[in-house]
């Protein structure tokens, strides 16, 4: 089948009404669970093929997710599809006002490679769940993983309701010759552009959850032992292919050298090792050449060395680090870690703000009125407190970036909502009316007029 015959096909499968009855999408939610569940090994076996990513990171950071997403929206679907009460206004007595939630119809969505269930699965949950069809193109880089959700899917759904497309460039711009009702684009800010004018041809409201260089802020004042802990964790894990990992670090000047050799002591204690299974490999020797440019071997204070066989390259830590240099310039999406000394927070904010806004932001203080300050001062699309990318794990939390980050958020009811149109509906009886806006426009139907509106 053609693009544009598999678009057709979604389209008459939307409009034959079959995903609006709530009973039918719970079913489809409970299916795709357990076709997950009885899959899991092969599915692990695949994305490890693809990056050595390991069986427990892939069950940890992407399936539990995903399932906890469908537990969700099994528990909610009911109330946050029904119908909402919004108080009338007087001028239009009586009546009755309400909202309706309807899906937006056919929806593509366009995956990345460096979550590739995650980011792929979870969108579907919410645009299941909301009662659209999809067309998925979960990323050509992580092929294996590709190919398995599409077996998965394709062999188990009907086509007009869910359907896998795999494929590059080419595929995805087929694709988006057509009409969507809604297109979720994960991936790079550089793409998410292309999508979006594509998206504009037909004015298709896009979700784009795009990258960015996420900044992490360590004050003099915190428990430095276990913000190294956190930090660390989360910069590494999937060797720091995370969209949300802190892509720098901005630290207080005076604990800058106890923060140093904490990391150093972090990173080894943990192994977090081009040696230890859990660490991933770079996706390909495009972004492992990237990566090794971005290296400046005259500011690597710990690790730096890159393998081109074995494609890993080691926890790095960078010091001396500008904000004109190289690896300021672009979000890293690696496991280098830039520290910046800081004197002043507002200084330090100011710096921060200079770039473009960030998908995440963190703070680790014991001080509130600096967490408060960071939090408040910089715009960003989610963020933590004294951790880093965990507030993602906490699904009913909006997840999205803003700016250059991205457009829209999801996870929970907030994937609901950017799958559904919300109808605003004004309800009279015939019965009898005020009738201020008949002829003949007198004086005193101007004046409860001006009561009414309070001018
Ligand atoms: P990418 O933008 O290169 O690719 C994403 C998808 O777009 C892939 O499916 C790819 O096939 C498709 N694509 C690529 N070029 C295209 C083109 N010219 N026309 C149409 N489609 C095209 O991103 P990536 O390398 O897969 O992922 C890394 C980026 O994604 C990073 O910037 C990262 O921060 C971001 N990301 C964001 C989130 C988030 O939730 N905000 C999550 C993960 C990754």
């Amino acid at each position: 089948m053609n693009m544009h015959d598999l678009v057709k096909s979604q389209n008459e499968f939307f409009n034959s009404g079959v995903t609006r009855d709530i009973t039918f999408r719970k079913k489809q939610l409970r299916k795709l669970k357990s076709l997950l569940k009885a899959h899991e090994k092969e599915l692990c076996t695949a994305i490890h093929s693809d990056f050595r990513k390991s069986e427990f990171i892939t069950l940890a950071t992407e399936f539990s997710l995903i399932y906890t997403d469908i537990g969700l929206a099994l528990k909610n679907l009911d109330t946050w599809a029904e119908r909402k009460s919004i108080p009338t206004n007087l001028v239009n007595f009586p009546a009755r006002s309400y909202v309706l939630a309807e899906p937006l119809g056919v929806s593509l969505i366009i995956g990345p490679w460096n979550y590739p269930y995650l980011l792929s699965l979870a969108p579907t949950v919410a645009a299941i769940a909301a009662g659209c069809t999809v067309i998925l193109k979960p990323s050509e880089l992580t092929r294996s993983t590709s190919a398995a959700i599409a077996r998965l899917i394709n062999d188990n759904f009907d086509p007009g309701f869910l359907k896998v497309v795999e494929g590059g460039v080419p595929e995805t711009q087929e694709l988006l010759k057509n009409k969507f009702d809604k297109i979720f684009f994960t991936g790079s800010p550089r793409v998410g552009k292309i999508i979006y004018q594509a998206a504009a041809e037909h004015l298709t409201p896009v979700t784009l959850e795009l990258g960015g260089k996420c900044p992490a802020f360590v004050t003099a004042d915190c428990n430095l032992k276990m913000v190294v802990k956190r930090l660390i964790w989360a910069k590494f894990i999937n060797s720091g292919q995370t969209c949300n990992s802190p892509d720098y670090v901005m630290v207080e000047e005076k604990i800058r050298e106890r923060f140093l050799k904490q990391c150093v002591e972090e990173i080894e204690k943990r192994a977090y090792s081009v040696e230890n299974e859990n660490y991933s490999q770079i996706i390909n020797q495009t972004h492992l050449e990237r990566l090794e440019a971005l290296i400046d071997p005259a500011k690597v204070y710990y690790g730096g060395k890159v393998d081109k066989d074995a494609r890993t390259v080691e926890p790095t830590i960078l010091v001396d680090v500008r904000f004109n240099d190289k690896v300021m310039e672009e979000e890293i999406f690696g496991p280098l870690l830039p520290v910046i000394p800081y004197t002043d927070l507002d200084a330090a904010i100011e710096q921060v703000r200079s770039l473009p806004k960030p998908l995440a932001c963190y703070v680790f203080s014991n001080n509130s009125e600096e967490r408060k300050k960071v939090m408040q001062e910089i715009s960003f699309g989610c963020g933590a407190e004294n951790e880093a990318v965990m507030q993602i794990t906490n699904r009913r939390l909006p997840f999205g970036g803003v700016g250059l980050s991205g457009i829209g958020k999801y996870n929970g009811e907030a994937g609901f909502r950017e799958f559904s149109n919300y109808k605003s509906i004004l309800r009279k009886t015939t019965h009898f009316e005020l009738s201020l806006k008949y002829h003949p426009l007198t004086k005193m139907k101007l004046w409860w007029i001006r009561t009414f509106f309070k001018f």
